[in-house]
């Protein structure tokens, strides 16, 4: 349907053309009836020296020319009907004298008239004349008429050449065939190439469109086609802008804004889609909640925008430790989930062991000041649970942690390591 101007367009240049060189065609004939004509008429004049004049015998009409009998010498027009295919006729009055035309009867059509508007509108208007279709002896005729004139002004009949309309037609036919194959060939190229740019193009504002709605519907991790992404134009930039948009949305709705961490929300998300592994696959996994000790004395001590530095550090820590085995997320104030992938318990502990020496060792600087923290971790294993019971679980450790002296990991209850 989207292709319906271009084939008008198409359609309407081609007519056009069609139009254009049948009329070119047409005022060419007309050109060449015309000189024809002349030369006919000179010929006649170097052949025979005279007027033209018309002899009654009583019985016989006879047209001269000077003292000669010209309508017995049919030599010149039918040499020249045999080069050029036009053919002749002069005419005494309306009534034909000489001429290369036949009758049915395959005699020449001496004696027959002209039709009543030639007479009118040559002989007695005195007007040479174009017909685009003349009928004689039952041929169509393309034909000019011209007024033949004694010298003293008298007009004693006409002279007719005529090309077959059937001929010029064919000849036009033959001039236009081309520019109709041409038409329609570059009709149908134009389209092909429009027909495959628009299905790509088509294709990709539709998977674009696909991308935005699925952001719409919260699934902020759905990706765009990277050919979209490396095409050149407006829809390649707009690409590019709607990554960077998911990008930001992807920051403002999963990231907790002070520790760059997954925030709780995206937490709870990424261990749902552990547990649901885990019941689909059996991939173990673990999770540890931990909670930085006496964080409130840090605040209380060195001002809460330093204890705001000591989460952000204490953060990277656990996520650069947290790199290729599993993730970490800010659970609340200074408690944040780990959640190990493919481990069993006893390697999330010693995982888990690593960590709290480096946190340990870790000393955080701020105005001058240097101090260090400590963290209390619960760990539980995953399982066929409901995800809240483990978490429960980690929590009643990390709880049993915090009450039997802090800065340790309880993985078993009643078992710890210090
Ligand atoms: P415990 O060892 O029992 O965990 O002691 P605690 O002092 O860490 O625990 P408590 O729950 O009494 O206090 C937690 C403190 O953490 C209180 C709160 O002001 C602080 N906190 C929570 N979130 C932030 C934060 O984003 N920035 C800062 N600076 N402090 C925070
Ligand atoms: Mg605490
Ligand atoms: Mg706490």
């Amino acid at each position: 349907m989207n292709m319906l101007p271009l084939i008008l367009l198409t359609l309407v240049i081609t007519v056009f053309n069609i139009f254009r060189s049948a009329a070119a065609m047409n005022a060419e004939t007309q050109e060449d009836l015309m000189n024809l004509c002349y030369i006919v008429v000179n010929l006649y004049d170097c052949v025979y020296e005279g007027d033209y004049h018309i002899e009654d015998n009583g019985n016989i009409v006879h047209m001269m020319k000077g003292e000669n009998l010209v309508d017995s010498d049919f030599s010149i027009i039918d040499s020249i009907k045999e080069k050029t295919g036009v053919d002749i006729t002069f005419f005494d009055q309306d009534t034909r004298v000489i001429t290369t035309i036949q009758t049915s009867d395959g005699v020449r059509a001496i004696g027959t008239k002209a039709n009543d508007r030639v007479v009118k509108e040559v002989l007695k208007g005195g007007q040479p004349h174009f017909y685009s279709s003349t009928l004689v002896e039952g041929v169509r005729y393309f034909s000019y008429y011209e007024p033949l004139y004694a010298s003293d002004g008298t007009c004693i009949g006409m002279i007719f050449l005529g090309k077959p309309s059937a001929e010029v037609e064919r000849q036009i036919c033959d001039s236009i065939g081309p520019i109709i194959i041409f038409g329609i060939l570059t009709m149908l190229i134009v389209c092909f190439i429009t027909i495959c740019y628009s299905n790509k193009f088509v294709s990709a504002i539709r998977r674009t469109e696909a991308f935005v709605m699925t952001i719409a519907k919260g699934e902020l991790h759905t990706k765009l086609d990277a050919d979209i992404l490396e095409r050149k134009d407006e829809l390649g930039q707009m690409g590019r802008c709607l990554l960077k948009m998911q990008r930001a949305l992807q920051e403002l709705v999963e990231q907790d804004i002070l520790t760059g961490l997954y925030n709780r929300r995206s937490g709870e998300k990424l261990l749902k889609r552990t547990c649901e592994n885990y019941r689909k696959s059996k991939v173990s996994f673990c999770i540890a909640i931990g909670d930085i000790d006496h964080f409130k004395n840090v605040n209380d001590t060195y001002g809460h925008e330093c204890g705001d530095m000591a989460l952000v550090k204490i953060s990277e820590r656990i996520k650069e430790h947290m790199q290729g085995k599993g993730f970490v997320a800010r659970w609340g104030g200074e408690e944040l989930l780990l959640v190990y992938d493919n481990v069993q318990l006893n390697t999330a502990v010693s995982y888990t062991e690593k960590l709290l020496e480096e946190i340990r060792a870790q000393r955080i600087t701020y105005g001058g000041i240097s101090f260090g923290v400590t963290m209390t971790f619960g760990i539980a294993e995953g399982d066929d649970r409901k995800i809240e019971h483990i978490i429960r679980e980690a929590d009643a450790k990390l709880y049993e942690g915090k009450n039997n002296g802090r800065n340790r990991i309880v993985y078993e209850t009643g078992v710890a390591l210090h």
